[in-house]
């Protein structure tokens, strides 16, 4: 029985967020991150916090903006003009979900394209998918560079994705495109899911089902990046984090397989302030940091 090797997503991330530092030292001004919260939602509190933190760190200007769960759309995309003529500002961020009343899509493409560093904009869905300059959203941009460690090349590996959400199982499938994978985007009313997981060299699940991808889903000696970030009771009454895919069984078999925690997880703020710098070098007219 083989056991795969654990993708280490912690430090990966740790290591792409010193070289966005470095260069980040190395330019005459500072980049600025602002994002925006609406709301007291519990998680989106702590990752603007993380966010936040590690904009700091990373030698950058975060400029914070905490709003009432009632602001008012017209409110909300006044704020959003204001920090897209602001020269400080190179990054926008607004952290989603937003509260009911507010049209996410209409928020979105409301900021300028190329201070969009989520890369939600349609605009850079568009750039992405029509192989143009796009700054691309981050957790999938996590997964490639993940996929990229443990494999090196991948041009003319067989890709399956399970998931197509505009902000993960898309825009993988596109940067895996580009990366020239043989590209399969799975979902809910895909036929035999497990024959076609099996066919992946490389095996991303964007799902949010905990542990539904099993052992015998997976071809031996495949790369599987895990993005599912899902609660589940333990028996001390507690609650613990697991993927969706059941690691136990799929470390057994897989080649390389990132954990739940740190895995992908960690790679999503690390790519924004990827972004970030790209996109301040960028409205600076400097050159594309090669990073
Ligand atoms: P969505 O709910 O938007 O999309 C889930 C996708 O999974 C849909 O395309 C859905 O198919 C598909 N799906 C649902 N059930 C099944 C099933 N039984 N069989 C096959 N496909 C199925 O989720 P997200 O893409 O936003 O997130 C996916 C997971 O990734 C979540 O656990 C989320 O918490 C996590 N996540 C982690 C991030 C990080 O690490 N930083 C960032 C973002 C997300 P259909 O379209 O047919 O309904």
């Amino acid at each position: 029985m083989t056991t795969a090797s654990i993708i280490d997503g912690k430090a990966i991330a740790a290591e792409l967020r010193q070289q966005v530092a470095n260069e980040v030292g190395k330019l005459p001004f500072k980049p600025g991150l602002a994002v925006i919260l609406v709301g007291e939602d519990p998680a989106s509190k702590i990752y603007v916090r993380n966010k936040q933190v590690q904009t700091v760190e990373a030698g950058m200007n975060s400029f914070e903006h905490r709003l009432d769960a009632d602001t008012s759309q017209d409110d909300l995309l006044a704020l959003i003009a204001k920090l897209n003529a602001d020269d400080a500002v190179h990054g926008i961020l607004v952290q989603l979900p937003l509260p009911d009343h507010i049209d996410e899509n209409r928020v979105i493409n409301a900021i300028d394209p190329d201070k969009d560093v989520d890369g939600f904009h349609v605009i850079n869905a568009g750039r992405l998918a029509t192989g143009q300059k796009a700054l691309t959203s981050c957790t999938p941009v996590g997964c490639v560079i993940l996929a990229k460690k443990a494999l090196g090349e991948l041009k003319g590996l067989e890709a399956v994705i399970v998931g197509r959400s505009n902000i993960v199982g898309k825009p993988v499938a596109q940067l895996l495109l580009r990366e020239h994978c043989t590209v399969t985007i799975a979902h809910s009313r895909t036929r035999n899911l497990d024959e076609v997981c099996r066919r992946a060299d490389i095996l991303v699940a964007a799902v949010g089902r905990p542990q539904m991808i099993k052992q015998d889903w997976i071809k031996p000696g495949a790369c599987v990046i895990d993005v599912g970030i899902n609660r589940i009771p333990r028996e001390d009454g507690k609650t613990r984090l697991v993927g969706d895919v059941d690691f136990d069984g799929a470390v057994e078999v897989a080649g390389s397989i990132t954990p739940v925690p740190g895995g992908v997880g960690p790679m999503t703020i690390a790519c924004l302030l990827r972004n970030t710098l790209q996109a301040a070098c960028a409205l600076e007219g400097l050159p594309e940091p090669k990073i």
